[in-house]
């Protein structure tokens, strides 16, 4: 379903347990790269057409602060994107605000870019971006010359003047930190002389290896035990067009690889992955655990290693991460318990205590998910132990993602392969760094779908729904209390009759239930806006295809993201109260007799102009009563708590007015609190 029904709703998953997996599959670009990528290709004299990037929203806000600044970037229909670089030095004053959204690299490293420029930009982000700490980049870029104004010093929204005679520094990074270093090395680019950073500890070297690839100038070299990297600043690199493969995320191919190794007799193969020794630790970890994990054709792309990873299912056996190997496998600890909780014996990891500052403290959505599938875990101090069950996890949990993409997806992952399903409570975040995650995962053989929001999530349904026969007024009824109470208002209809109207273009009969269960499943929103619904031959043909089993449940996700709109919803229709809503707070039947409902849509039709003889119009709602009363999907009763209501006798107004007097004494002030009409 290609209905959008509301971005804010919650979207719950689940995975089902499968046999084996098998085929090969590309996970999305690696996300710092893809970052680098852009900001990079802003500063070659070139175009530079970049494959495989990342098109997360982090992502995307990197392209937008590049546009921002006079960068010409296009996605083209293949899907490679063009970036006209400026070259160095060549980034224009921002009209406007920065806005970063989510995205930390971004931010930093944008900060590093823009240092040495003679104007003001100024950033802002998402309240999340709002709350990190911008202080470790301030400090080395104002060594350069650059200038904040800074909410509380230290936090975004922020001001940075940058300055026209910026200075090359030697940095010392005072904490291990791949973002604090490229910014520093982003700013020498366009700083004369040479900008030198040095890090005790190695981190992600991704900066360094794609300014190498430019051929910018460079260098890297290790003085007694510890990294000295310099840039020579002021050189431009040009050429006419250029190619950037982003490698696919090792991060993200860690969830299929893992779900590959716990599933009996899988084989996959997982195209162009990053494995850049500073991001593959978990695949050493799993390699130490027995997995059979091999890397085929390995190459360079983009100043990077890349290989297709063959993964064969295996027994796994519980061993001991060493605190050192966290830096480079910091996100993959939530797939990794999911494998242990499958391996031979115990699994202890050391030195996790970062996990406690993730984008949600990981360490104890862990230890929360495995405890709700039942695996038992230990902790002391810093370290985590997985007690492992040998292969068989009992699973079934509904787990909180706590808007963590990488703990949504090893638990997805975890249901995979344990004996009942697993529910995660909310998907969204997924598309962070894993857009289309569920689509490959089942290519490869899962099956994750989407999970009813009632019944996953439990919210309290603040949800009027009306059922009823056509003309009993429920649309004028529903449409009423929607503003009345201030809710969201759904005709419920008009998704049939959408279907309808698509079949007539088309020159299709109701009677084609392929052709009505494939307009079902791509409907668009603007295709709920036509004017010719109203049409009485749309809803004949509305009536037919809605008896189709296939086509109800096509559109039900939608109905039920609508209706658990946090502002409240009243939805119309013939199942609401039975089907798409059970707990809805009210649930309402309108019914009047046939020849008061034709008399109705008679003197409808005749204010609109149309004559219509009353005698066809009464044989006409008879047929639908019948085919919506009589059909086996969904037909039209009312639900056994619904308030009856026959509006034979009365006006819209005194329909309305007796609701509102019912809906009172039914519920409580707080649910509906009436905001006046
Ligand atoms: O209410 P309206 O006349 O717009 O609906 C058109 C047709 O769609 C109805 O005759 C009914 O057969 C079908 N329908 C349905 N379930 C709903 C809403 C409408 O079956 N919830």
């Amino acid at each position: 379903m290609t209905l959008s029904p509301d971005a804010s709703s919650p979207a719950p998953l689940v995975s089902h347990p499968v046999g084996k997996l098998g085929g090969s599959a590309r996970v999305p670009g690696d996300k710092s790269i893809s970052h680098r990528a852009l900001m990079l290709a802003s500063q070659a004299l070139g175009v530079t057409e970049i494959s495989g990037l990342l098109e997360g929203e982090d992502v995307l806000a990197t392209a937008g602060a590049l546009r921002a600044l006079g960068v010409e970037l296009r996605k083209r229909r293949d899907g490679v994107w063009e970036v006209e670089g400026r070259g160095v030095g060549g980034l224009h004053a921002p009209a406007s605000v920065l806005d970063m959204g989510n995205a930390g690299t971004a931010a930093r490293l944008m900060m590093g870019l823009l240092a040495p420029y003679p104007f003001l930009s100024i950033f802002t982000g998402d309240a999340s971006l709002c709350a990190r700490p911008m202080g470790r980049v301030m400090t080395p870029l104002a060594e350069f010359g650059a200038t904040f104004m800074a909410r509380d010093d230290r936090f975004l929204p922020l001001a940075m003047q940058g300055t026209d005679e910026p200075l090359p520094v030697t940095y010392r990074l005072p904490v291990a930190s791949a973002q604090v270093k490229s910014a520093v090395l982003l700013a020498g680019l366009n700083t004369p002389g040479i900008t030198t950073v040095i890090e005790a500890e190695p981190t992600r070297d991704h900066t360094e290896r794609m300014l190498a690839w430019y051929g910018f100038d460079i260098t890297c070299e290790q003085k007694d035990g510890v990294n000295h990297i310099a840039v020579r600043g002021q050189k431009d690199v040009a050429f006419a067009k250029r190619l950037l493969g982003v490698p696919a995320d090792p991060s993200s191919a860690a969830f299929p690889m893992v779900a590959a190794l716990l599933l009996e007799g899988s084989e996959i193969v997982l195209e162009q992955v990053c494995i850049n020794p500073l991001r593959t630790g978990l695949f050493q970890t799993l390699k130490e655990m027995g997995a059979s994990i091999e890397y085929l054709g390995e190459r360079e792309e983009a100043g990077e290693p890349v290989a297709d990873i063959r993964v064969r299912a295996g027994h796994l056996r519980g061993i001991d991460v060493p605190a050192e190997r966290a830096p480079s496998m910091i996100d993959e600890y939530p797939v990794l318990a999911v494998a242990a909780a499958f391996a031979e014996g115990n699994t202890v990891m050391r030195g996790l205590g970062e996990l406690r500052v993730k984008e949600s403290d990981r360490l104890q959505a862990i230890i929360d998910g495995l405890a709700a599938c039942g695996v038992n875990t230990s902790v002391t101090g810093d370290d985590l132990t997985v007690h492992g069950t040998g292969g068989l996890v009992e699973g079934g949990g509904r787990i909180e993602a706590r808007h963590d993409h990488r703990i949504a997806m090893s638990f997805l992952v975890l249901g995979m392969a344990a004996q009942h399903a697993v529910t995660i409570d909310d998907a969204r975040a997924i598309a962070t760094s894993f857009p289309g995650f569920s689509g490959l995962m089942n290519a490869l053989g899962g099956r994750i779908e989407d999970a009813p929001l009632t019944s996953a999530l439990r919210l309290p349904m603040r949800v009027i729904a009306i059922d009823g026969p056509a003309a009993s007024g429920k649309g004028t009824l529903a449409q009423r209390l929607a503003r009345y109470f201030g809710f969201h208002y759904l005709d419920t209809g008009s998704l049939y009759r959408a279907v309808g109207l698509r079949l007539l273009e088309t020159g299709q009969a109701a009677e084609n239930k392929n052709a009505a269960i494939s307009a079902a499943k791509n409907l668009r929103d603007q295709d709920l806006q036509d004017s010719r619904l109203r049409n009485e031959k749309v809803g004949r043909m509305a009536s037919i295809v809605s008896a189709y089993p296939e086509v109800r449940s096509a559109l039900l996700d939608y109905q039920r993201a609508f209706a658990a709109r946090p502002e409240g919803a009243v939805l119309d229709g013939r199942d609401i109260g039975t089907v798409v809503c059970p707990d809805a707070a009210i649930k309402l039947f309108l019914t009047a007799t046939l020849e008061a409902r034709a008399a109705r849509r008679h003197h409808e039709l005749q204010e609109q102009g149309i004559e219509v003889v009353y005698d066809s119009i009464l044989r006409e709602l008879r047929e639908r009563d019948a085919r919506d009363s009589g059909r086996s999907a969904a037909p039209l009763v009312p639900a056994p708590d619904a308030l009856l209501l026959d509006t034979t006798d009365m006006d819209a107004d005194t329909v309305f007015h007796k609701v509102v007097a019912l809906v009172g004494q039914r519920i409580d002030g707080q649910l509906l609190v009436s905001i006046g009409e």
